[in-house]
């Protein structure tokens, strides 16, 4: 029964998703994590629960990302790596011992990591999994850049008989903590960790990331990706500039089981890199995505 009432007061929480990239529907939340990461169940945005309201006040203008107030991304434009060098070279350490720390780079090896208030970017490109997280205050809202890409996927797959809804966008660190402790309480720590990520370590912290589901849907389901829809998305969202974030196979590389919903925005050229590659996105640039602890 605490279990039934905690997903409740989850789903009630992030019940909130577009269909047609404009009409806000609401979905279902998996039980399991075979049933998938975050998805909302069918309770209206109108039962949202006041604990809702305690942990995030925000909560009410996040559940429409339609009319969600999106900040450039482009703002945060990291630091060069040559201005990274120019401040090491005209700043000499006093003693050998101590290079200067410009940045809390978790992996020395990754090259050209850069670290702008919190944020991490390799080659400025926003990079947020298990090893890189993302400042409690790190609140964009949804990328419109991404968005306008989410929507002409969905055109194009709807001409070709796709139908498609987004079950989830962008999420503040507050919901991911409300949801994230929500599926701790239900499954446990070590299997929440697999298809839910900790608060402030959310792809879709950034803005940037969407799970698509097929309209009718309730619940984000790995046999998405062997419907038509799924297949069509992992072989041509590319060309939109998003990836299959979690690929199948690559949960050791990841951090996460196989999402073939989770599609992350990098823009049509190096979407279509890392596509080519074959590789997932910490095989591209050569990072890892592990928790500390
Ligand atoms: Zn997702």
């Amino acid at each position: 029964m605490k279990s039934i009432i905690s997903l409740l007061l989850l789903t009630a929480l992030i019940g909130t998703s577009l269909s047609g990239c404009l009409r806000p529907v609401e979905d279902t939340p998996p039980v399991t994590p075979d049933t998938a990461e975050e998805t909302a169940p069918d309770t209206t945005v109108e039962t949202e629960p006041e604990t809702a309201a305690e942990t995030d006040p925000e909560t009410a203008a996040e559940t429409d990302p339609v009319t969600d107030p999106v900040t450039e991304p482009e703002t945060t434009v990291p630091e060069t790596e040559e201005e990274t060098e120019a401040i090491a070279e005209t700043d000499p350490p006093a003693s050998e011992t101590v290079p200067p720390e410009e940045t809390e780079e978790p992996d020395p090896d990754a090259a050209d990591i850069t670290v702008v208030d919190g944020v991490t970017y390799i080659g400025g490109v926003l990079i947020v999994n298990k090893t890189y997280s993302l400042p409690e205050t790190y609140a964009p809202g949804m990328n419109q850049e991404a968005f306008d890409a989410l929507c002409r996927m969905f055109y194009d797959a709807k001409v070709l008989g796709y139908p498609l809804k987004v079950a989830s966008s962008y999420r503040s660190f507050y919901d991911q903590r409300y949801i994230y402790n929500g599926y701790v309480s239900v499954n446990g720590q070590a299997a929440a960790d697999r298809f839910s990520a900790r608060p402030g370590h959310s792809e879709h912290q950034s803005g940037l990331a969407f799970d698509v589901d097929h309209p009718d849907s309730n619940a984000l389901l790995q046999s998405f990706g062997d419907s038509p829809v799924g297949i069509w998305i992992a072989e041509n969202c590319h060309k939109y500039g998003f990836i299959i974030r979690y690929p199948q196979g690559k949960e050791h590389l990841t951090g996460y089981m196989y999402e073939p919903w989770h599609v992350r925005y990098l823009g049509v050229e190096l979407a279509t890199e890392v596509y080519e590659s074959g590789l997932c996105l910490e095989e591209f640039f050569g990072i890892t995505s592990a928790y500390a602890e």
